[in-house]
C-alpha cells in the first residue's frame, strides 16, 4: 500500500528509548475519499520504521502483558504498572503532536503497534486506546495553547484522559445527550451526568461534550460544546468502577458533574461545533479499535491452532478433523480481510482523505470477526474452553464489547449504508 511510501524521518530530542525515536509524519491532505475510488500504489510491505514499532509492540506484549493478564482480569485492578511501562517506551499517545513534546505518528503506524499489543490483553489496551480517544478531540479542535497545556504534560508524565459522552439515556444517539453547560462571564457551568467512561476513575483530565443551546429543537450540529475540564474540578464526581462482562481491567465508570466551572478558554473550537469534533474524533479512532478487535481474534486463532495440534480425539489430533480444520480457516479468512480493512482505513485518514465509511466498515468487520474467532476458539477447546483456566473464555468475554463501543455494530452499519446512498445519490445526477 501507498503508505509505506512514506518518508520517515527521526524525531530529535524527544524520546530516549523505543518507539519514540522512530517516528514518522502523516502526509500531507490530497483529496476527498470516497467508497468507490481506486485504490492505487498497493504495496503491502511494512517500512523498517513500521516493522521496528510492530517487533517492539510485540515483545512488550509477549512479555509485560501476557503473564499478567489473567491476573488483572481476574483482580479488576487498573493495569497501572503496565501503562507506566508501555509509556515509557513510547506504545502510547502515540499521536500526540511533535509541537507538543509528542511522535506524531500516523494512524496507520497506531494501529500496528495497537494489534500487537492487543494480543496480550485487550483489557489493558482498552485502557491505553481511551487515552487516544480523549486526545483525539484537542488534536482536531484545540488550539495550539490547548494542546500544549494538555497534551504536552502527557507527554512529561505517564497521565490519563477520557472522552465523556455517553450518558445513561444517551449513547447511540448522542443528539440525547442531556448534559448542559451554561455561560457565566468567563466560564460554562456544568450539569449532567457521564456513563461507561473509560479511564473515568484516572483520567487527570476529560473530554465532555455538553448541550449549550437552550432550545432543545436545535440540530445536533450547532446544540453542543466540545470542553476539556480538569479531573480535580470541584463538583466533579467519579462514580463506583462497573465491574463488565469482559476487558475488567479497563477502567469504566459514571462520572457526575455538579455546578462544575470550567473556563471559557476550555472550549474546543467554538460554541456548537462539540457535535462534529466528538464525532470526528471516531475518524481517527475506530481503525485503531479495529486493530485491537483484529490482535483479539489473531491471539484467538493462534490459542486454537496449538490446542487443536496437541488435542488428540479418535486417534488424531482434532485439527485432522476437517470440521475443526474449517473453523480454524474460517478464522484465518476474517482475520486477513479484518486486518486489511483496518489498513486501508488507517491510510485514507493518514492521506487526509476523509475515511469515515472505511472506518466503519473496518471497525464493524473487526468486530464481528473478534467475536467468531473467540467463540469458535472457545469451541475448538470444548470442555476447557468454558473453563478459567484456559485462556479462551477471557477472549471471548473480552470480544463482546467490540461490537459495542465506539458506535456499535448496527450504527457502524447505519453509518455505511448512509454513506453508500449518499454515493448513490450522487451519481444519479
Ligand atoms: C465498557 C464500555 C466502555 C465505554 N467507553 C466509553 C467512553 O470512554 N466514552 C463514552 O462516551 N462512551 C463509552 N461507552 C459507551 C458506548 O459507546 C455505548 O454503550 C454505545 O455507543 C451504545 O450506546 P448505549 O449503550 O446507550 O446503547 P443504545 O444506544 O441504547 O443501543 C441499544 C441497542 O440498540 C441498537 N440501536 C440503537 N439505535 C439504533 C439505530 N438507530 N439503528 C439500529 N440499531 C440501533 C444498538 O446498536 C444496540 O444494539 C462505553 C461502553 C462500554 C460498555
Amino acid at each position: 500500500m501507498a503508505f509505506l511510501m512514506r518518508q520517515s524521518r527521526l524525531v530529535a530530542g524527544t524520546v530516549k528509548s523505543g518507539l519514540r525515536s522512530l517516528s514518522t509524519a502523516p502526509s500531507a491532505a490530497t483529496s476527498e475519499g470516497s467508497p468507490n475510488e481506486s485504490f492505487s500504489g498497493v504495496s503491502f510491505q511494512l517500512s523498517p520504521e513500521q516493522r521496528e514499532y510492530q517487533e517492539t509492540a510485540r515483545k512488550f506484549a509477549r512479555e509485560e502483558i501476557t503473564p499478567k493478564a489473567a491476573e488483572y482480569d481476574r483482580t479488576g485492578e487498573y493495569p497501572w504498572d503496565i501503562i507506566k511501562k508501555a509509556w515509557s517506551l513510547g506504545l502510547m499517545n502515540s499521536h500526540i503532536p511533535e509541537h507538543c513534546g509528542g511522535m506524531q505518528l500516523g494512524i496507520l503506524d497506531t494501529c500496528i503497534v495497537t494489534e500487537e499489543m492487543a494480543y496480550g490483553c485487550t483489557g489493558v489496551q482498552t485502557a491505553i486506546e481511551a487515552n487516544s480517544l480523549g486526545q483525539m478531540p484537542v488534536i482536531i479542535a484545540g488550539k495550539k495553547e490547548q494542546q500544549q497545556k494538555y497534551l504536552g504534560r502527557m507527554t512529561e508524565e505517564p497521565l490519563m484522559c477520557a472522552y465523556c459522552v455517553t450518558e445513561p439515556g444517551a449513547g447511540s444517539d448522542v443528539n440525547g445527550v442531556r448534559t448542559k453547560a451554561v455561560k457565566k462571564g468567563d466560564k460554562y457551568i456544568l450539569n449532567g451526568q457521564k456513563m461507561w467512561i473509560t479511564n473515568g476513575g484516572h483520567a487527570n483530565w476529560y473530554f465532555v461534550l455538553a448541550r449549550t443551546d437552550s432550545d432543545p429543537q436545535a440540530p445536533a450540529g450547532k446544540a453542543f460544546t466540545g470542553f476539556i475540564v480538569d479531573g480535580d474540578s470541584p463538583g466533579l464526581t467519579r462514580e463506583r468502577k462497573e465491574w463488565n462482562m469482559g476487558q475488567r481491567c479497563s477502567d469504566t465508570r459514571g462520572i457526575t458533574f455538579e455546578d462544575v466551572e470550567v473556563p471559557a478558554e476550555n472550549v474546543l473550537g467554538s460554541e456548537g461545533i462539540g457535535f462534529k469534533v466528538a464525532m470526528g474524533a471516531f475518524d481517527k479512532t475506530r481503525p485503531p479499535v479495529a486493530a485491537g478487535a483484529v490482535g483479539l481474534a489473531q491471539r484467538a486463532m493462534d490459542e486454537a491452532m496449538r490446542y487443536s495440534m496437541e488435542r488428540k480425539t479418535m486417534g488424531k489430533a482434532i485439527c485432522e478433523h476437517q470440521a475443526v480444520a474449517f473453523m480454524l480457516a474460517d478464522m484465518a479468512i476474517g482475520i486477513e480481510s479484518a486486518r486489511l480493512a483496518t489498513m486501508r482505513s488507517a491510510w485514507e485518514i493518514d492521506q487526509g482523505r476523509r475515511n469515515t465509511y472505511y472506518a466503519s466498515i473496518a471497525k464493524a468487520l473487526a468486530g464481528d470477526v473478534a467475536n467468531k474467532c473467540a467463540t469458535d476458539a472457545v469451541q475448538i477447546f470444548g470442555g476447557n474452553g468454558f473453563n478459567s483456566e484456559y485462556p479462551v473464555e477471557k477472549l471471548m468475554r473480552d470480544a463482546k464489547i467490540y461490537q459495542i463501543y465506539e458506535g456499535t455494530a448496527q450504527i457502524q452499519r447505519l453509518i455505511i449504508s448512509r454513506e453508500l446512498l449518499a454515493k448513490a445519490k450522487q451519481s444519479q445526477y
